[in-house]
């Protein structure tokens, strides 16, 4: 799937989870609309980050230099793009990461403790989330509009932290559901085990897609990377964030977005 795609599915699951609008979210994590909006674009962001083992995806530009080596390192210790990185396992590391960011506070006189860790993480993620959607052309504006989010978490909204991990958690999974629906796959839960089908599953056609000769597995419903399908449910997926993040945006600003329908 395309870094866009990866990055609007973020957005997408994460309001359907924690947002608040009749019939197009579940609510199952209520949030207030700042929470909503501001985990969105950190969703977005962590969509993006399995594809860093793979030294020309998005986020290998994010850092002249440091970006592409990053990447480039994280593609070694994996095994290579669509790995380790893209496993059950990598979401583990992913939320564990994520959640001891949020342990890093430094104290500051009169303010209490500044949970740097999660404003540098919202940061870069923010950062990469938006880059990514293209709703920027240059990084340095990314990273500016990164760093405004990140320190208006931790500065002005503290008490929104706490869903940080989760945010990294859930965006990092849906960029392995989302490969999985193409043709590429994935290399199934069990990496570093990725056992291989049996000779005679080769032949069955469907079923080869699905588990395939490599040991890799496919619901393969969007096609290839960047086919047709993948872009049109990219636009859907567009249409549903833009009208759920519209209807937060006014109830955040406290406007009832039914009353003037
Ligand atoms: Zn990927």
């Amino acid at each position: 799937m395309m870094g866009v795609n990866h990055a609007i599915t973020g957005a997408a699951a994460w309001i359907a989870l924690t947002g608040a609008v009749p019939y197009l979210t579940t609510g199952a994590l209520p949030l207030d609309p700042i929470g909503v909006l501001a985990g969105a674009a950190v969703c977005a962001g962590a969509a993006l980050l399995p594809d860093a083992d793979h030294h020309s995806a998005t986020i290998a530009h994010s850092v002249p230099v440091l970006g592409r080596l990053v990447t480039r390192a994280i593609g070694e210790v994996s095994g290579g793009h669509r790995h380790g990185a893209h496993s059950l396992l990598a979401v583990g590391v992913a939320a564990l990461l994520a959640w001891a960011l949020t342990l890093l506070t430094v104290p500051l006189d009169g303010f209490g403790p500044v949970a740097i860790g999660a404003g540098v993480g919202t940061a870069a993620l923010v950062c990469f989330g938006l880059k990514a959607r293209d709703f920027v052309d240059r990084w340095s504006t990314a990273w500016l509009l990164g760093i405004a989010m990140g320190l208006f978490i931790v500065v002005v909204v503290p008490e929104q932290i706490e869903w940080f991990p989760v945010a990294v958690a859930l965006g990092y999974a849906v960029h392995l559901a989302g490969d999985a629906l193409t043709t590429g796959g994935l290399p199934g839960p069990w990496w570093p085990w990725v056992p291989r089908p049996p000779a005679a599953f080769a032949e069955v056609p469907v079923l080869n897609r699905v588990w395939m000769r490599n040991g890799y597995v496919a619901l393969p419903l969007l096609g290839d990377t960047g086919s047709r399908r993948e872009r049109a449910f990219g636009a859907l997926l567009t249409i549903y964030v833009s009208v759920a993040s519209g209807y937060q945006l006014l109830l955040g600003i406290g406007i009832d977005p039914l009353s003037i329908v």
